[in-house]
């Protein structure tokens, strides 16, 4: 494959490019790794730099209404937007969170928008390199907003957060005792948390909530640099459209002092070396299990640490002896 002739149509913005590419480096075949990763080198190449911002919250709290509604805003004022979905769960539910045809209707029309699916798949490793790629890829295509949106699962938050600039947490109104239940960890990487659904019978509730997570926030951590009063809580209606205007202004004071003092580079800079190591790691790790005896000696060893007969560290000597003496 051609990939410099596909690197400058994805430059170009021609979005049936951008979706190939995006389909070569989800691809799990060895041979499109080194075309996926020369694509990805090409088009970085540019210097194009979107506002990432990662969305998370669990099932049912609003997101894809959400990214309808803040994604025909954000177009509505000029701006390209993509959307991509980073799915851990999709292998086991069988399907794509995106998958249906009904979410983001009428943004997936509009010419200034560009929504992709999840990818199924088995490992979260693997879905991390592809989704971080298929960032770079929208970025490059020319993209001045790439909303990465993650199920609420722990996991696939902390790795969205490693890809995005601004990470926002979409909540529902609720009780006291639900607000317990939001993992500290994913309190810790949202920068702006949005109770949804504050419209009609639910607004007094979404008042409260908001209240007690700006309580809970000003209780947790300030991030050294970050300008007074964030990270912070707003309130937001989907489904009015209500509260989009100034979650957006909020999301480019932030952005836009991060990149005053700095902060936007050095976190690009770190997540860089992050996913570097990242890479190294998968790739020892591919290299491991693609070398059949080693593989062989993998399975018989996990099966005797399963046994008890051997132990962890032990067993896992012999194969790193093993793969040291090029077996
Ligand atoms: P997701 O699973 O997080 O993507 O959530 P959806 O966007 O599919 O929304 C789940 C349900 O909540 C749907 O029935 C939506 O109509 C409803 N919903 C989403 N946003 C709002 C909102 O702002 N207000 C109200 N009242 N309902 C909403």
């Amino acid at each position: 494959m051609d990939t410099g002739d596909l690197a400058q149509r994805v430059m170009a913005g021609e979005r049936r490019a951008l979706a190939r590419a995006i389909t070569l480096v989800e691809s799990a075949r060895a041979d499109h790794r080194a075309d996926a990763a020369a694509l990805v080198g090409e088009v970085a190449k540019a210097g194009r730099q979107a506002l990432r911002i990662g969305l998370s919250g669990t099932p049912g709290v609003g997101k894809s209404t959400f990214i309808e509604a803040f994604g025909l805003f954000l177009v509505e004022r000029g701006l390209k937007v993509a959307v991509l979905a980073v799915d851990p769960s999709s292998a086991r539910s069988g399907g794509s969170i995106l998958g249906d045809k009904t979410r983001m209707e009428r943004l997936s029309r509009h010419p200034s928008a560009f929504i992709r699916p999840s990818p199924s798949q088995t490992q979260l490793g693997g879905v991390a390199r592809r989704s971080r790629e298929a960032v770079a890829l929208c970025e490059g295509a020319g993209f001045d907003v790439v909303l990465v949106e993650t199920v609420g699962v722990g996991q696939s938050e902390t790795m969205v957060a490693e890809m995005v600039d601004l990470f926002l947490l979409l909540l529902a109104p609720a009780g006291g005792d639900e607000l317990q239940g939001v993992k500290r960890g994913i309190m810790e990487i949202a920068d702006i948390l949005l109770v949804n659904k504050a419209d009609g019978a639910l607004l007094d509730v979404a008042r409260r909530t908001c209240a007690d997570y700006s309580g809970a926030l000003r209780l947790l951590r300030k991030r050294a640099q970050d300008p007074e009063g964030f990270p912070k809580a707003l309130m937001v209606s989907a489904v009015e459209g209500a509260g989009l205007e100034q979650a957006w202004a909020e999301m480019e004071t932030l952005s836009g002092w991060r990149r005053d003092h700095g902060l936007w580079e050095a976190t690009r800079a770190e997540q860089a070396r992050h996913w570097f190591e990242e890479e190294v790691r998968h790739g020892l790790l591919r290299r491991l299990t693609e070398n059949t005896s080693l593989a062989e000696k993998m399975a018989a060893l996990r099966e005797a640490v399963t046994t008890g007969q051997r132990t962890p560290a032990e067993a896992a000597e012999e194969v790193l002896s093993g793969f040291d003496r090029g077996e």
